[in-house]
């Protein structure tokens, strides 16, 4: 059965999580933050697709910084509900940012590997500083130790869609986060 209270996708019931204002509040809080450390620098924003596309469109208004540009990269770690543990680089970057103060945006840090192995590839390319924004962390999930600069929200090590990340593909557009249930 669907309800309010709760979303099935592909057989597995979601429950509610965190509501679009709390989203809000968190996202302008990490704006904030950025706008103050960058502040009378002109950064790339680097969303990391596709998971990050509608937190990085919240993120980047809310810092008001007029001279960030935004560009995209595409790496890809999961498939269902767990992760594969290889990470691939599927869409390469194509601006140059040698010289250039790199914020990466992703949707979630998990096991730390995507994060990790994308700003070794970032780095080989002498940006003159390299950070990196989340939307949501599970610490308890890391197998790298590796702690994102900016983070809206840290999460137990649940599976989470909505607000752009997804299940195979679906449910990216809901505006709230919902968690998967668990029996
Ligand atoms: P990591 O390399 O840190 O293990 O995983 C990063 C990627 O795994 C994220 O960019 C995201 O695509 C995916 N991922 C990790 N946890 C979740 C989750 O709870 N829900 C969804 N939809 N994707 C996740």
């Amino acid at each position: 059965m669907q309800t309010e209270k709760q979303v099935i996708i592909d057989g597995l019931t979601f429950v509610p999580y965190l509501t679009r204002e709390e989203i809000a509040t968190q996202v302008k809080r990490v704006g904030k933050e950025i706008a103050k450390d960058y502040e009378g620098k002109a950064p790339i924003f680097l969303c990391v697709l596709t998971g990050a596309f509608v937190f990085a469109s919240d993120l980047i208004r809310s810092t008001g910084i007029n001279d960030a540009k935004i560009t995209f990269i595409r790496y890809k770690s999961y498939e269902g509900t767990s992760s594969t543990g290889s990470v691939k680089q599927i869409i390469g970057l194509t601006d140059d940012i040698k010289g250039r103060d790199v914020i990466i945006i992703e949707d979630i840090v998990d096991t730390g590997l995507t994060a990790c192995r994308m700003i070794e590839d970032l780095k080989k390319q002498n940006p003159a500083s390299v950070k990196f924004a989340t939307l949501l962390f599970k610490p308890e999930s890391s197998q790298t130790g590796f702690v994102p600069d900016y983070i809206a929200f840290k999460i137990p090590p649940k599976f989470i869609i909505g607000y752009g990340l997804d299940l195979d593909g679906k449910a990216r557009n809901i505006p709230d986060i919902y968690v998967i249930k668990e029996d």
